[in-house]
Order: C-alpha cells, then structure tokens, then sequence
C-alpha cells in the first residue's frame, strides 16, 4: 500500500492491542525483500527494564529486525508492538487502519537506535546533535534542549566535548554522543545493532560502560552485539538467531554455557 494509505482500512481489526503488557511483542514477524525471505516468523517478548541481546551469524536478519521493530522496514507479516501501540497502525472505532509516514515517525520517535556507524550530523557538534531532534521534532525551545543535551553528555561521560564537532572526536567518543542524541527523545525502548563493532579495540568498553549504565538504570533495550561478555553480564536474555528464524532463546549463562541446539553450539564455537 502507498504511503497515503492513511484511511485505508485493513482486514482483520483484532488485535489492536498487544497480547501481553511486554513492552515488545514481536508475532509471527516476517519480512522479505522481493523473492529473499529475511525473516521467517520471529516471536519473541521483551519485558520492559529487560535487557536482551541478540547475537547469530552474518546475514541471519538481526538488523533487519531491529529494523522492523524500529518500523523502519514494513513488515510482509505478523504483528509488532511497541509500548502498547501496534507499529504501523492506529486503531479506530474497531477498526485498524494504515499510518501514513509521518505518523509512523510519531511512533518511532518513542524508540532510540544507535547503529554501528556513528552516524553523527558532521555540520553539528555535540550538544547540537543531541538537541536536534528535540527542538526539530518536538518543538522544544533551543534553550530547553541545550540544558537538557548538556545534562545527557554529562551522562555519558562528555560535557567537555559539547562544542567539538564529530571529526574532532574519537569513534568512541562519537558513539557516545550517538546515545546521548538518542535517549534526548526519552525513548521507552534504546536499540543497539552492533554499536561496537567499528570501534578500535581500546574504545570499545567506554561505549559498553554507558551501555551499562543506562541498563542499570532500568531501560528497555535490544542490543545485537558480538560482545558475550556484556551479553552474559549486561543481558537479562540472549537470544541467538540464524537464517531468519530465533533457534534459541534464554539467559544469557544458559545459552553460552550450555546451548541446546547443534546451529548454537556451532556459531559459539566460532566466536568464544
Ligand atoms: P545481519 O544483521 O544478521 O547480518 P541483515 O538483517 O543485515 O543480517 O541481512 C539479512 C539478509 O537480508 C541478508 O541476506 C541481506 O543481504 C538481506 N537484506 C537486508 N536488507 C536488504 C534490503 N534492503 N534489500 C535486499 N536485501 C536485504
Ligand atoms: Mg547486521
């Protein structure tokens, strides 16, 4: 359907809302691009304060999920929901209806993601960057946000650096940043896909120090990573992902020590 499918309602209007008070509830999530089938029925909860990782091989659908979540991708089936509203939709007297792009990025906008690649405005410097949103989405006053931007780079460790732009800081640095702009939002749910994997090797636990924090202090979050020692320590659940499908699920020591299925143990003996 186009993106002026706004009034356009679906066929099966149950299910507005989620069957659990998960803050994620992913059913049946499949996705496809043209004849390539990516994802090929994902169910899985994510309880709100839960960390979760997610780990799998190499093109077995792990961005391409967050992705989903974050409904940066339209699902080709299933149902997702985030913090009680099923992504993509509004409900309306009973029935469900298709949101236009604008009011998917209302949506969005209760959901952080950072990426692998710092993707920091260049023109911007930190405290901008961090304020950006606020002040370009929400409308906040430039003063407000300044105040509110400064405090988020104390946070993650930078109040120094609020006047640098990216290239002036370290990749490490810049990831940093990248969360601070992502929590000014105040997100109910902070997506990671591989946020360490372009690091040097001596920034990458800065950046997993934050992450830390920010667990420790009760946010939702889904974090793809090959770090297995912040999985185990940092993560409420593991999740291991392969070819599309969730092979296997459940705390992080269990998985790691002692994974029940051939494809996990296969995977774990590559990257332990
Ligand atoms: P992972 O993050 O686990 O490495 P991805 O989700 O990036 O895996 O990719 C899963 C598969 O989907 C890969 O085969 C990839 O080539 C394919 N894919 C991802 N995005 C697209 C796209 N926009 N168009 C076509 N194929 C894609
Ligand atoms: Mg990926």
């Amino acid at each position: 359907m186009s993106e002026q499918s706004g009034d356009t309602a679906v066929e099966s209007p149950e299910g507005a809302v989620p069957p659990t008070d998960a803050l994620v509830v992913a059913e049946d999530v499949r996705k496809s691009f043209g004849r390539l089938e990516v994802l090929k029925g994902i169910d899985l909860q994510v309880r709100r304060g839960e960390v979760m990782c997610v780990i799998g091989p190499s093109g077995s659908g792990k961005s391409t999920f967050l992705r989903c979540v974050n409904h940066l991708e339209k699902l080709t089936g299933g149902r997702l929901w985030v913090n009680g509203e099923l992504m993509g939709y509004r409900e309306r007297r009973g029935r469900l209806y298709e949101l236009r792009e604008k009011e998917i990025a209302a949506q969005r906008s209760d959901i952080g993601m950072v990426f692998q690649r710092f993707n920091l405005f260049p023109h911007l410097t930190a405290l901008g960057n961090v304020m950006e949103a606020p002040v370009q989405v929400k409308r906040q006053s430039k003063a407000v946000a300044a105040a509110k931007a400064m405090e988020l780079l104390e946070r993650v460790g930078l109040p120094d650096k609020a006047g640098a732009y990216p290239e002036q800081l370290s990749g490490g640095q810049q990831q940093r940043v990248a969360i601070a702009r992502a929590l000014a939002m105040e997100p109910s749910l902070m997506l990671f896909d591989e946020p360490t994997s372009a690091l040097d090797p001596e920034l990458v636990g800065e950046v997993l120090d934050v992450m830390r924090d920010l667990a420790a202090g009760g946010m939702t979050m889904m974090v793809v990573t090959h770090e297995m020692g912040f999985a185990r320590e940092v993560g409420d659940s593991l999740v291991f992902m392969d070819d599309g499908v969730v092979v296997e699920s459940g705390a992080p020591d269990e998985v790691l020590s002692n994974p029940r299925h051939e494809r996990t143990r296969a995977f774990l003996s590559k990257v332990l």
